[in-house]
């Protein structure tokens, strides 16, 4: 009941909550700076030997994907400082399958949104979620990962449900599904909402008790608590939407198709499931 309430109170004031959209002209120059200064690039393998005349078009062509910078398991640096993640290894395995060549940009959540309103990237693969809203802007693939949003405290803390964040501050990540649910109970229970840039920023602020507690998607904050993280999570899960691929409204339909062919291909063979054991202990 708790969890009906809280969604459709935040659909009906999806509207209003501008203070959690992405697209600064900051984050936009922060986005053109790491576009030139691209980390990880990555050319697919070559074409399938039957590749259809759309797909020789798209092949000539380089997709510049934006991700984000920290948000394990999706897409994070190793100890070797190359940025994996699920989100990394299933472009990489689609594009390999349809036949396309990309470069990867890690440029942040918000500024990856950002930069492809502003043509500056193709597509985005961020661990995404696939929103009504967004659905008016984006065209997004079939859903490849569910979701949802879950609040953290400290891992000593008190803070059991969302009464006690009265009169307290929480953190979240600008531009995420996460903020957008923070800020549409936050009147309802008396706190106030800081917003940060990426995630770790966000735990940080938690731990150093800037924050008594932060909201983002449970599987990501999950990940990290069983990597040693000092928070936990609060049992209630809001239900939330599916992550998928975005490009721009009608930019880059082939794209969208190639991801989603893709998609189908790497889940009959294996490889899909693959690449979610690689990162997430069965
Ligand atoms: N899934 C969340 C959203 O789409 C957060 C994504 C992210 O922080 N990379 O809003």
């Amino acid at each position: 009941m708790k969890k009906f309430m809280a969604l459709s109170l935040a659909a009906m004031t999806a509207l209003a909550l501008a203070g959690c959209g992405s697209g600064t002209s900051a984050t936009t120059a922060a986005a053109t700076e790491a576009a030139t200064e691209a980390k990880d690039t990555t050319a697919a393998d070559t074409a399938a030997a039957d590749t259809t005349a759309a797909e020789k078009t798209a092949s000539d062509k380089t997709y510049i994907i934006n991700t984000d910078t920290t948000f394990a398991p999706f897409e994070f640096e190793n100890e070797k400082g190359d940025l994996v993640g699920i989100d990394m290894d299933i472009l990489k395995a689609v594009a390999e399958d349809q036949g396309f060549s990309y470069e990867v940009v890690p440029v942040g959540f918000s500024a990856a949104t950002t930069a492809l309103e502003a043509g500056e990237c193709d597509g985005v693969i961020a661990g995404m979620s696939i929103t009504d809203q967004r659905k008016e802007k984006y065209d997004f693939s079939d859903p490849y990962f569910d979701s949802g949003v879950g609040m953290a405290v400290l891992a000593d803390s008190d803070i059991d449900s969302y009464e006690k964040l009265n009169g307290q501050n929480v953190a979240a990540k600008i531009g995420t599904e996460g903020c957008k649910f923070a800020e549409s109970i936050a009147d309802k229970y008396g706190f106030t909402v800081t917003q940060y840039e990426d995630s770790a920023t966000m735990y940080q602020a938690v731990l150093a008790g800037e924050a008594v507690a932060c909201f983002e998607d449970y599987p990501v904050v999950g990940y990290e608590i069983s990597r040693g993280l000092g928070l936990k999570l609060l049992p209630t899960i809001e239900a939330g939407n599916s992550y998928g691929f975005a490009t721009m409204k009608g930019e880059n339909p082939e794209l969208v198709e190639m991801f989603n062919k893709g998609l189908a291909n790497i889940k009959a063979n294996g490889k899909y499931q693959e690449i979610l054991d690689t990162y997430i202990a069965k």
